[in-house]
């Protein structure tokens, strides 16, 4: 039909091209093992054209992948905009996976090239044997000289210094792949998700709506989420597509440099998993730093407890976001902000609300299954497993026969399971692998860890099903107290705590007190190691 709009391409170039033109002076700064790193957007476009001549010298084409292993900083995002725009495709590889792990997703990418920060060398050269299909090594230094046991292997810098300071970009596909990043495989071999071009041009302008992250050029944003998972959340594309002010940590991630980040750069928005955001808090409450600039504070990856939403908005008027996201959903899928007409709900719900991880963004549908294959009603106690679909959801996992399993009728099966309440307001109750099944009844321990995580006395905890002879399974409850409870935290004032809280019948059946809680590579708690640990738990009597 003619008289239709432009078909124009939703391609990557169009954010580093505009941050070029339109926000030059503003800011990007980094901290670095040597000290903070500050330049500009125009500096950033002047080393990504750089960078692109780089990766051609080094004979990178269309279609191949790149990987990176690098912590937060302005030559991840350099490279973050370069591979992608020169038609290759950015593959972000989790630091944190055991090192076969890593070994098996180079391998299974069929990585090209490897651009690494020199303080991650230990990490890669005890397996560079495996690497069967990278030619070149890259290593980002901030040092004069570095030795490294990898090879070939070459110094960014000296490498952007001698290569040519124009490159024009090429029109690429929206379709193209952009970048790969593979899942932490709790189950499993990790598994590839490709990233169009299409695909994060969408996220990104559905991330900063007001109702999403709502980020905008005057924001500055920390995100203490990886640049080698997921994408770091899509923030650092949404601000170099608006100009804002981006704040990188780099190796980084205490409280206290967090803080002082917040506090020393005014930074607005601040990202990352609720593991952070409960370090923060403590730190915060015995020493002062100014963090008024903060304006909100997206949080996912895992359930953010009430009892800390409730505190952060209390104590320091900042309001959590909470977000719901998966690698498979590039990754925001859902994002909690009351409805204005939910706004002067009684304070208990209010927070109850916002504890839930929210509706979905624009453009992703959800739906609640039962293991009968219906579709649950939107009644906010109906359990089921959350399906999407949309522009940034994955069709089928990067060459992997595995993909049917994860699918049903056109929707991706995520693996959580969800209430819906009638605002389609979406409750994460579990992962489908970490609920604990008592009697034929489902518990969830993501409930059971909120309503535990409230007690004054307690800093983290982490409900597994151990088996029971009765029961089948039963709640076991792992508990990290604070610092001043040490010693004097008992099972049962925990107990005590919790029954009026929970259902008789779900509260556990013993608490175990521990001095950490292990994660995974991305910060989450790990039940599998968990579960693993207390397999032959002696219940009490
Ligand atoms: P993996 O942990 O497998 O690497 P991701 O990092 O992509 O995968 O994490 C996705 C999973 O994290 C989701 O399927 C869900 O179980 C969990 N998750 C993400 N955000 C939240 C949240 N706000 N509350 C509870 N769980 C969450």
């Amino acid at each position: 039909m003619q008289g239709l709009m432009m078909d124009y391409p939703l391609t990557l170039t169009h954010f580093l091209e505009r941050a070029q033109r339109l926000y030059a002076q503003k800011e990007i700064v980094s901290k670095t093992p040597v000290g903070i790193h500050r330049y500009t957007y125009g500096d950033l476009y002047a080393r990504v054209c750089r960078l692109a001549n780089v990766l051609h010298k080094l004979g990178i084409r269309k279609g191949d992948r790149v990987a990176t292993f690098a912590w937060n900083s302005y030559r991840h995002l350099e490279l973050y905009l370069a591979i992608p725009c020169v038609g290759a495709v950015l593959h972000t590889i989790n630091i944190r996976l055991f090192p076969q792990q890593i070994a098996y997703i180079f391998n299974h990418a069929e990585d090209k090239a490897c651009f690494v920060d020199e303080s991650l060398l230990p990490l890669l050269e005890p397996i560079k044997g495996q690497l069967k299909s990278v030619k070149n090594f890259v290593v980002m230094s901030d040092k004069p000289a570095f030795h490294t046991g990898l090879s070939p292997a070459s110094d960014y810098e000296m490498l952007l210094q001698q290569a040519p300071a124009h490159y024009d970009f090429p029109q690429l596909d929206e379709q193209q792949a952009a970048g790969i990043c593979y899942t932490s495989g709790t189950t499993g071999e990790p598994k590839g998700v490709l990233y169009s071009h299409r695909a994060l041009v969408l996220h990104t302008l559905v991330q900063c709506l007001a109702d999403s992250f709502g980020i905008c050029e005057r924001d500055v944003v920390l995100p203490a989420v990886p640049m080698f998972h997921a994408n770091a959340w899509g923030l650092t594309l949404s601000c170099t597509m608006l100009g804002a002010k981006q704040v990188f940590t780099g190796p980084f991630l205490q409280p206290r440099d967090i803080a002082q980040l917040i506090q020393d750069e005014r930074v607005t928005l601040a990202a990352g998993v609720p593991t952070i955001w409960i370090g923060l808090y403590q730190l915060l409450k015995k020493e002062k730093f100014d963090i008024s600039s903060l304006r909100t504070m997206p949080v996912g990856g895992s359930a953010m407890p009430q009892s800390l939403i409730e505190a952060y908005q209390k104590d320091f008027n900042i309001p959590i976001a909470h977000s719901w996201g998966m690698t498979e959903l590039s990754p925001v899928g859902t994002v909690s902000k009351p409805k204005s007409y939910l706004e002067n709900i009684p304070e208990a719900e209010y927070f109850k609300l916002r504890a839930k991880q929210g509706i979905p963004v624009p453009f992703v549908e959800i739906r609640g299954m039962d293991e009968g294959g219906n579709e649950i009603p939107w009644d906010g106690v109906t359990i089921g497993e959350l399906q999407v679909r949309g522009p940034w959801v994955v069709s089928g996992y990067y060459n992997d026969p595995r993909s049917p399993d994860s699918f049903q009728d056109g929707w991706f099966r995520t693996g959580d399971v969800v209430v819906i309440d009638k605002e389609g307001y979406i409750q994460i109750v579990d992962r489908t692998k970490d609920v604990v099944k008592s009697g034929g009844e489902w518990i969830s321990s993501v409930d059971l860890e909120n309503a535990i995580m409230a007690h004054p006395k307690v800093l983290e905890a982490a409900v597994i099903g151990v088996a029971h002879p009765k029961w089948s399974e039963r709640p076991l409850a792992c508990v990290v107290p604070t610092e001043d409870a040490k010693g004097s935290i008992t099972r049962d004032e925990i107990i005590e705590f919790l029954s009026d809280k929970v259902a008789k019948w779900w509260l556990p059946d013993d608490i175990v007190i521990l001095e950490a809680i292990p994660r995974t590579s991305v910060g989450k708690f790990d039940k599998k190691t968990l579960r693993h640990q207390f397999r032959d738990h002696q219940w009490p009597e």
